[in-house]
């Protein structure tokens, strides 16, 4: 994996576009830098470049506090004030939907604006140190702000003034816009590398959950977010990246870029001369090459496994062997044999020894399949010796797992679990 990332950057080519310069501080970057970092969700982060120079998170920042911000007030409540449209504008346009009169998404300017101000805390302050607790969380260590761009941006922060009181005569915004815009000003020049930002980008391949187990997000929050970061993260060129890239990403002006292949991995890149729509040239590149040969696309079709589910007949019962994770379309073919067995009381084993996942979807299925597999008069036995059904549907607590059933399919120590499934 690290040689690759390292052909990865040689193979970049020449950079184009200007480091961002509205921002003084800015200015200073070393357009040259260039780096890196894969996280996988069992916490492995692979780098090159250089991967240990901090920048500013800037609008990388947006998609987490967007997050907390649903976490404090409720989806709905969120709703009510920003939008999920993509808005096709520049991410500082000064614009509120003309038929909602709120921001058109939180990863524009105005929407980010309207989220800072969502997240509880008694005062400006309070509210910084809750997104930047959770930021270090996400991260794997503490983060801190970096002073010199912080003062350097809000001395030119007019444009997100305008768009704060503008957000305040439309009642989306309580209180002083000018904390509001330091609050979000401190939020952006929170200071991270590509490893802090693949590490969190993991945790939100993860469903919201961190390497060592810590649900931060829930998974309904960072649904949310991904879908969001899919349709307007990367400011007015969000088309063209899900054409060719196809992953939940977002982009800041210091020249970070962060995607989420969801289940998979996190990715983030750093490479701080900017293209016309603001995103980083060669990040850009990076993760389009990515793609290629690593094959994120999610819309690529994802290959089914062949050999899901198979009948065996031992014993005089009839064994489905089923093998590999379990989502819905795989049930949906496990559900297919079961439907095959002939109508009569022969002994039915269901074999669940070599799964070891099952989404909750698949769980109910398999567990509707077993219910009329036991209805139509079969005597149905489950070889589960890792869990996989779980108890909650069945209540009983009973269903066969543990050692004992590992290695054998005749079920004849085990309970009847026809009773606990009967549902
Ligand atoms: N702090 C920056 C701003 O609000 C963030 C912009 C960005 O990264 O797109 O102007």
């Amino acid at each position: 994996m690290i040689d690759y990332l390292h052909l990865l950057l040689e193979s970049v080519g020449e950079d184009a576009g200007e480091v961002a310069s509205y921002i003084p501080e800015l200015a200073n970057a070393d357009p040259d830098r260039l780096a890196v970092a894969v996280a996988t969700l069992d916490g492995e982060v692979y780098v090159a470049g250089d991967a240990d120079t901090e920048f500013t998170i800037q609008s990388i920042s947006k998609p987490f506090t967007y997050a907390l911000a649903i976490a404090d007030q409720g989806l709905d409540a969120v709703l009510e004030r920003i939008d999920v449209e993509p808005s096709g504008d520049a991410f500082n346009e000064i614009s509120l939907d003309p038929d909602t009169g709120r921001p058109r998404n939180p990863m524009i300017n105005a929407g980010a604006i309207a989220s800072h101000a969502l997240v509880s805390g008694d005062d400006a302050d309070a509210r910084v140190e809750r997104i930047l607790d959770l930021y270090s969380r996400l991260a794997g260590r503490r983060l801190s702000i970096a002073e010199d761009v912080f003062e350097s941006e809000l001395s030119e922060a007019d444009r997100n003034m305008a768009l704060a009181y503008m957000l305040r005569t439309v009642k989306t915004l309580k209180g002083d816009p000018a904390d509001v815009v330091r609050g979000y000003t401190r939020q952006c020049s929170v200071s991270v590398t590509v490893r802090d930002l693949a590490r969190m980008a993991s945790v939100l391949a993860a469903g919201g959950k961190t390497p060592d187990g810590d649900q931060v997000l829930d998974p309904a929050v960072n649904l949310q977010v991904l879908s969001v970061m899919a349709t307007c993260g990367m400011y007015n060129s969000a088309g063209d990246w899900l054409t060719s890239v196809g992953i939940p990403a977002k982009s800041g002006v210091a020249g970070g870029l962060m995607g989420v292949l969801p289940g998979q991995v996190g990715i983030a890149v750093f490479s701080p001369r900017l293209d016309a729509h603001g995103n980083s040239t060669r990040g850009v590149r990076m993760f389009e090459r990515m793609n290629h040969d690593l094959g994120l696309h999610l819309m690529a079709p994802v290959e089914s496994a062949h050999s899901v589910s198979r009948r065996l007949v031992r014993e005089s019962a009839a064994v489905h062997e089923i093998s590999g994770d379990l989502h819905f379309i795989e049930a949906e073919r496990v559900l297919r044999g079961f439907a095959q067995e002939p109508v009569g009381d022969t002994p039915v084993v269901v074999d669940l020894d070599r799964v070891h996942r099952a989404n909750d979807i698949a769980r109910r299925m398999l567990l509707e399949g077993i219910r009329r597999l036991y209805i139509d008069g079969h005597d149905v036995r489950i070889v589960d010796p890792w869990g996989v059904l779980g108890t909650a549907e069945t209540g009983s607590g009973e269903l066969v797992r543990g050692e004992q059933a590992h290695g054998g399919y005749v079920p004849a120590a085990f309970p009847d679990v026809a009773s606990a499934v009967r549902g």
